[in-house]
């Protein structure tokens, strides 16, 4: 598949450079409170991206960390009274949970900062001594960037305003200094009053690691000095990428990412979302006017990641018909199968447009489009044609992760079998055989229906769009 790179500004292949594995980082949220739907823009797309590279039959590894220490996670935690692990520890589930909702696939690794100080203090000491840090007076060390002169390469520092020479003297210490300002950044931050319990020992002293470090030293010990792909929204590319860079060059050697892929900012009612407009959404806000994770993540994908979206409580009502439509055409497509549903076609059929449009630049909006045109064509196809169809259909919904609303079948449309395997399975629960009934619900998966428990009796729906 092509994708267009930051650092290059041009589309190109991915191709795993270990010929074998696509091996990728995100960096991951941080865990002061709930994930909101712009955050998850950013993961939606980065799934798909990995979807879309495994459905095209390249595996992957994907390592997205948890950023557990920093100034604001120590802030809050304090203002909520709990240690900082118990606190980070809430919030972590709380994105899980959230992601899982959404149809997230889990990355392979999650490291957290915190597992990882170690690592942080001995990439921290190799840059010292190669002369690319140092330490100030009060235990702090710096990332002294006038000695790495491919500083902001990435981000193009010297196509704006910013005149490195005038302020590669001033430091920063803060983990979000001012976006617009070049600096020397710091790699360790020494113990203050306000970070309370949260400082661990080093050789210059107690403190803690700076926030850009945390993924310079867990890709190292994950992913090596060099991989393929690094990805964030593009608030991330200056300074956060380009201080990854500047350490993990100078640190490690190697050429570290080969790809990088900035997802553009989601706005909401036209621009950015604040808590005081009150347009900040989690999922959890709009699971609670009503609307499901997969209307979101419909929205979230709806547009192309190099574009910013825009979000509205409409665009939400929206998904919900396109994805009831969507279930529709597929019924129809299956109701045309006849009786073999068990050929497996590696094609895409009348959904090869949809499949071609993720290929190219990860064009989600182009690929759901292609969905409907790809339906209007197979309208005619029957049989085996039909079956071929509903496959490519499937793996199409499968690489954008989405999951169709289901739809409860009428009590005459349940084949006879189904009927009875269901039945077996209702005696086997009532006599609590729980064993049987768990083996009997497998069973009915694999022949594509579901069954929901009741008080007093169960209901089917039949699976129509997982393959
Ligand atoms: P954070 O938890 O703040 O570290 O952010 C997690 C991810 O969400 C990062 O990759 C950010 O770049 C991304 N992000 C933050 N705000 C938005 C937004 N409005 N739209 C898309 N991505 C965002
Ligand atoms: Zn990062």
């Amino acid at each position: 598949m092509r994708l267009f790179d930051t650092l290059t500004r041009t589309e190109r292949e991915l191709r795993p450079i270990d010929g074998a594995t696509y091996r990728f980082y995100c960096c991951g949220p941080t865990v002061y409170g709930p994930a909101h739907i712009g955050n998850f823009r950013t993961f939606v797309l980065q799934d798909v991206l990995r979807r879309t590279l495994e459905t095209g039959g390249t595996p992957t590894l994907h390592v997205r960390n948890i950023t557990d220490v920093d100034d604001k996670t120590i802030r809050d935690s304090q203002k909520a009274g709990l240690s900082l692990t118990e606190f980070t520890a809430g919030w972590t589930l709380k994105f899980h949970t959230d992601c899982e909702k959404l149809g997230l696939l889990e990355p392979h690794i999650e490291p957290g900062a915190v597992d990882h100080i170690p690592q942080q203090i001995a990439m921290i000491e190799a840059l010292i001594s190669k002369g690319h840090a140092y330490a100030s007076d009060d235990g702090s060390v710096y990332f002294k960037i006038s000695s790495f002169p491919a500083y902001g390469k990435l981000s193009r520092l010297d196509e704006r305003e910013l005149d490195l020479g005038k302020t590669q003297n001033t430091r920063a210490n803060s983990d979000e200094y001012e976006k617009d300002s070049v600096s020397d950044f710091v790699l360790w931050k020494s113990r203050r009053p306000e970070d309370g319990a949260n400082f661990w020992p080093s050789p210059w002293g107690d403190g803690r690691p700076g926030w850009h470090l945390e993924c310079s030293a867990m890709i190292r010990e994950y992913l090596g000095d060099s991989f393929d792909l690094h990805s964030g929204g593009v608030d991330l590319v200056f300074p956060h990428h380009e201080n990854e860079i500047a350490q993990s060059a100078c640190a490690c050697g190697g050429h570290f990412a080969s790809h990088w892929f900035h997802i553009t900012h989601l706005l909401v009612d036209g621009g950015k979302m604040s808590k005081s407009l009150g347009n900040l959404y989690t999922l959890s806000d709009l699971e609670a006017r009503g609307f499901s994770p997969m209307e979101v993540r419909y929205v979230l994908i709806g547009g192309h990641y190099r574009k910013q979206l825009n979000f509205t409580l409409e665009s939400l009502t929206a998904a919900r018909e396109a994805l009831a439509k969507l279930a529709k055409g597929a019924r129809s497509i299956a109701a045309r199968m006849g009786g073999d549903t068990t050929l497996t076609s590696a094609g895409f059929g009348p959904f090869q447009a949809a499949w071609d449009s993720l290929n190219n630049d990860l064009n989600t909006p182009a690929a759901l489009g292609g969905l409907f045109t790809g339906l209007r064509d197979a309208s005619s196809l029957t049989g085996n044609d039909a079956a071929a169809a509903l496959a490519g259909f499937n793996r199409i919904l499968k690489a954008l992760g989405l999951t169709l609303p289901e739809e409860i079948s009428d009590e005459t449309e349940i084949p006879d079998d189904i009927q009875a395997l269901a039945e077996k399975r209702w005696q086997a629960r009532l006599a609590k055989n729980w064993a049987e009934s768990d083996t009997l619900r497998a069973e009915l998966a694999d022949l594509g229906w579901t069954v929901k428990d009741g008080k007093d009796g169960y209901t089917l729906a039949r699976i129509i769009a997982t393959l």
